[in-house]
């Protein structure tokens, strides 16, 4: 038998996609499951994007779009960029249309950003809990995940302390992904903690060679008080070894859609494309067409849909603190909570097979932290409807406490 290539023997599928398909298709054998995994909004795509869609068809827009993607988007994407990095802005400039591309959702965004600076060997850095994709996708390009234990206490997130130790440990460092908010602890991090870690890396002997990848996919949900605060805002002077990733899926519920993009200096912004252009070329054009749609849209639009998760966060919080013993990240954006399950395991039972006897019992789906980098830790999802959140978070409660 013909072997497979060693890299995909090491990597494993997207664990949320995978669960998600298996409740989905629980629910579709008729079982009632409240399925709270998938970090999928529940709401429709604007309107106008509809409308662009089909605009777009009736003028036979759907021939290949440059590479990099059409020129009105990644203007579009430029704009909103230099209006979220405004210090960056007045300090080297803004950002145009040529340091922008266009990918197949946030993932390829961030593939084609680590195809494009890591070698063979070099060391990709990232506080956890960590996004599911971030170890998995660093292994694929040849890279070596390092991942970095940050404190409860500090709502996960990294310290600069922390950070010094990483990097003085990792010989090979090339990479650093931040992620806020952050998926699964949903917390914010505030400019001066940004600034924290920037000066750590400014001071790095080796912090030149370092390359920062904040994915704010994020942006837009904000739970609370505290704003949201692109790293580049808060460190403009680190410009020339920033990527940015962003995208539609969570900020206009398009996932399925498959928009994201890199925001980057010009040569990391060719590498990305040339990445791009001998993978996926141009992404799908109709997509973009809908895409600078919802682009125009005022802030003002989405507040009834942020309102909604803010409820829901308190729905949810409210209902598990009738579970005295869980520990739970109060969230400050994205749309997760995220808590340790410690006081309810068995002896030697793990936060994962508890969320299967949890599934199996009391059908409740929700993501175990392992794959995060969290053991004993779960998270749930609150892109759903009221109904189901609110049975699902109650039959969690009873199950927990029955234990
Ligand atoms: N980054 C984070 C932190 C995410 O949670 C996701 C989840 N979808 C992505 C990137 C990628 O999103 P997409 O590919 O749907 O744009
Ligand atoms: N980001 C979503 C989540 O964390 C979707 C899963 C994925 O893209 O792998 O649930």
């Amino acid at each position: 038998m013909p072997q497979l290539a060693s890299r995909v023997l090491t990597v494993s599928d997207s664990f949320t996609l995978k669960l998600n398909a298996q409740v989905q298709e629980l629910q579709k054998s008729g079982v009632d499951v409240a399925n709270l995994t998938a970090g999928e909004p529940d709401f429709s795509v604007p309107e106008v994007s509809k409308q662009a869609v089909r605009q777009a068809l009736d003028l036979n827009r759907s021939k290949y779009t440059p590479v990099p993607g059409i020129p009105q988007l990644r203007e579009a994407i430029a704009r909103k960029t230099n209006l979220q990095q405004p210090s960056t802005v007045s300090a080297s400039g803004e950002w145009g249309a040529a340091q922008v591309v266009v990918s197949n959702g946030g993932k390829q965004a961030l593939f084609n950003s680590m195809m494009a600076v890591i070698n063979p060997g070099d060391q990709v850095l990232f506080p956890a809990p960590f996004w599911i994709s971030y170890s998995e996708m660093a292994k694929l390009v040849g890279g070596v995940p390092v991942v970095i234990t940050t404190q409860f206490e500090n709502s996960f997130k990294l310290s600069a302390a922390e950070l010094s130790v990483a990097l003085d440990s990792s010989p090979r460092a090339r990479l650093l992904i931040l992620n806020s908010p952050c998926n699964p602890t949903g917390s914010i991090y505030s400019a001066q903690e940004f600034r924290d870690l920037a000066a750590v890396i400014a001071r790095h002997p080796r912090g030149k060679d370092l390359w920062v990848l904040s994915d704010e996919i994020y942006d837009r949900v904000t739970l609370g008080q505290k704003p949201f605060c692109s790293f580049l805002q808060a460190c403009p002077e680190l410009r020339p070894q920033v990527i940015t990733v962003n995208g539609m899926s969570k900020a206009a519920a398009m996932t399925g859609w498959r928009i994201g993009w890199t925001v980057a200096p010009s040569d990391v912004t060719a590498a990305i494309s040339t990445v791009q252009s001998q993978s996926t070329s141009g992404i799908n054009a109709l997509a973009q067409w809908a895409s600078l749609a919802a682009l125009s849209l005022q802030e003002t639009e989405f507040a009834e849909q942020i309102e909604k998760y803010r409820a829901r966060s308190r729905l949810v919080l409210e209902i598990l603190s009738k579970a005295g013993k869980l520990k739970v990240v109060a969230p400050e954006g994205a749309f997760y909570v995220f808590f340790g399950v410690q006081g309810y395991l068995k002896p030697k039972e793990s936060a994962a097979q508890l969320c299967e006897s949890l599934l199996r019992e009391a059908r409740v789906a929700l993501v175990p932290g392992e794959p995060f980098g969290a053991p004993g830790f779960v998270r749930l999802s609150f892109a759903t409807d009221e109904a189901t959140l609110k049975a699902g978070c109650e039959r969690l409660v009873s199950f927990l406490n029955s234990r």
